[in-house]
């Protein structure tokens, strides 16, 4: 599982204590045997951050984030898990000696160190160009002229590149940075035919792009006279990964961690004028549009996205694409609509910050929202064929839709825009549902394998009263299974896997295999098998519930036949559900029919042995 040896990982977690490492972080107040805090993983005024010393685990009661200490520091830092105990191991003094896997090891360690100071170096340089020097003037001119105040200017270190073959080359040598190296490092090209190095970036606005550590890897250049192309940026070097950056992350993660939502910019200009407004937890993808690798280094940090693209039909499509990428991720997504076809940029530059700040991101309307409007551009609306068309098509966004809540106040919409009735609508959405989901739903098991990292944790944290019986079955079963080897042997062998939540039976099935080895089970060293956040944060949360250790047997006989008996139970509420749709439609022969089918399921709920 790890590389890293097992003992390295026990010795870090005996000399480390949980309590200190929060510590660091977090105020905490001792209340019984819990240490208490405001929470460092979302904004709140009221303490729900707990850290158990006796359990070495730490356990949010707000944002449901929870974990032994390497998901701490992993989530704090923002690092792996290799890393997380390197870092611990370095301050308990344990050395370092294990070995990476050839992935993580880095051969080429002293050239990027390299191609930091060069660019950091290079991004002064440029800046003093800009602001200190004649060839800079009309450069800053232009940046003044469009809006870019001094202190905005210096806040991200914009620079400016000559127009010169030779200027950073030159500089850089007089360094004695290897020239072949900063090739690969995109700051200067090879002339063949002339045999020697040149500028890459001339006469062009440079605006300096960090990694999510605050080092800068590469530039984005603007082109201010008619050089091609417009926008240059630097292309995939070792250092420079576009798919992985986003710019400005290294500075907004605080504000996006404490505030649980990031916002999504298209340009580097859009993000840097918002910030001028007071929007400080943005980001900015360069020169490419959102990738999977985006998303997991947003996951990380938030669980809500804004989406702010230009109000553009290219804006409007790529906001599309990444609603559907961010949606896939779990993330609760909104997305703000420009006016006019306008962008972020000129939005605020004719508006001002206040009314962006206020009028537009406060109005960001929901992804179902968005997607109708999406879809609503591709159906000619003036023919009533169209029209009939646009409603299926918005209804089949709307069957989607997981709360029965949510799917009526869309319809309703949709019955008021087009003159429909209601209930018309509700007919053709139960139609389209019925054909979806030939199943009844059972648990969290439909469409939400819980090992893809894709669940929707937010609905656990704050819906915990609407879970059925069977639920909190599982989760006491579990919890008393984290406390209790014989409960454990006893469960695996009358229930084994069928837990109806999935998330359940995995975490069950971690629990199984680690009495195969222990006798207890030990917290800190039992979260490092699971090698899993929603699995960590479950453990976690169910090692918080004290009524585990009062599981006696009879608890354990019904909580196990509950469980046993959840599935076919809500077959039988789906059917019932089937029959009044049957009654009410008069549609006497099929009702009849289900009516059939239920009484043999009751039946069969009755004979069930357990
Ligand atoms: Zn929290």
């Amino acid at each position: 599982m790890n590389r890293i040896p097992e003992e390295v990982i026990t010795a870090v977690l005996s000399h480390t204590n949980i309590v200190d490492v929060v510590s660091k972080h977090v105020h905490l107040t001792k209340q019984g045997k819990y240490m208490r805090g405001l929470c460092p993983f979302h904004s709140e005024k009221t303490p729900s951050f707990t850290v158990t010393p006796e359990k070495q685990i730490f356990h949010c009661y707000g944002c449901g984030k929870g974990g032994g200490v390497f998901k701490f520091v992993m989530e704090i830092e923002g690092v792996s898990f290799p890393e997380a105990v390197r870092m611990l191991a370095e301050d308990a003094g344990i050395p370092v000696t294990w070995e990476l896997r050839p992935r993580e090891r880095d051969e080429h360690a002293e050239e990027k160190q390299q191609l930091y100071s060069a660019h950091e170096i290079a991004s002064r340089w440029f800046h003093h160009v800009l602001m200190s020097t004649e060839q800079g003037r009309p450069a800053l001119e232009y940046l003044r002229s469009r809006g870019f105040s001094d202190k905005l200017i210096s806040t991200f270190q914009i620079g400016y590149a000559p127009q010169m073959w030779d200027a950073l080359t030159t500089f850089l040598q007089k360094r004695e940075f290897a020239l072949p190296l900063m090739e690969k490092g995109g700051l200067v090209a090879f002339h063949e035919e002339r045999n020697q190095y040149y500028d890459r970036f001339r006469d062009r606005i440079m605006f300096p792009l960090h990694d999510e550590q605050g080092r800068i890897v590469g530039f984005a250049g603007r082109a201010i006279g008619d050089i091609q192309p417009k926008y240059l940026n630097t292309s995939e070097t070792p250092i420079f990964h576009k798919s992985r950056l986003l710019y400005q992350f290294h500075e907004a993660k605080s504000t996006i961690r404490k505030n649980n939502q990031i916002v999504l910019f298209e340009g580097y200009v859009d993000l840097i004028k918002a910030w001028e407004a007071g929007v400080h937890n943005g980001v900015a993808s360069m020169g490419t549009a959102l990738t999977e690798e985006h998303v997991k280094l947003i996951r990380r940090y938030a669980s809500r996205v804004v989406i702010c693209y230009d109000g553009d039909d290219a804006g409007i499509e790529a906001a599309y694409k990444s609603l559907s990428l961010l949606e896939r991720a779990g993330l609760a997504v909104n997305v703000v609509m420009l006016p006019d076809r306008m962008d972020p940029d000129e939005y605020i530059t004719k508006y001002g910050g206040e009314r962006f700040r206020h009028e537009v991101m406060h109005g960001a309307v929901s992804a179902v929202r968005f997607k109708l409007l999406y879809l609503k551009r591709s159906f000619s609306l003036h023919s009533e064929d169209g029209k009939l068309r646009y409603i299926r098509a918005a209804l089949r966004i709307i069957a989607a839709l997981r709360s029965p809540v949510e799917r009526e106040y869309y319809l309703k919409d949709l019955a008021e825009e087009y003159n429909f009735s209601l209930d018309t609508l509700k007919q053709e959405l139960y139609a389209l549902l019925r054909s979806s989901q030939k199943l009844p739903p059972i648990g969290d098991n439909i469409g939400k394998p819980w090992n893809n990292g894709m669940n929707n944790r937010r609905e656990e944290v704050t819906r915990p009263a609407l879970r059925p019986a069977y639920y909190n079955a599982e989760r006491n079963l579990l919890a008393a299974m984290l406390q209790d080897a014989e409960i454990a042997q006893l469960v695996q062998e009358r229930l084994g896997d069928a837990f109806n939540v999935e998330a359940h039976a995995a975490l069950a099935a971690y629990i199984y295999r680690y009495y195969t080895e222990y006798d207890t089970l030990e917290m800190p060293s039992f979260l490092v098998t699971l090698q899993d956040d929603e699995l960590e944060r479950l453990a976690t949360s169910l090692s918080m519930e004290d009524a585990a250790a009062v599981m006696n047997e009879r608890a354990l006989e019904d909580h196990i036949s509950q469980i046993k008996k959840a599935p076919m139970q809500q077959a039988i509420e789906y059917k019932k559900e089937q029959l009044q749709r049957a009654e009410r439609s008069g549609d006497v022969a099929t009702a009849v029919q289900i009516a059939e089918e239920i009484i043999t399921l009751e039946k069969k709920l009755k004979d069930m042995q357990l």
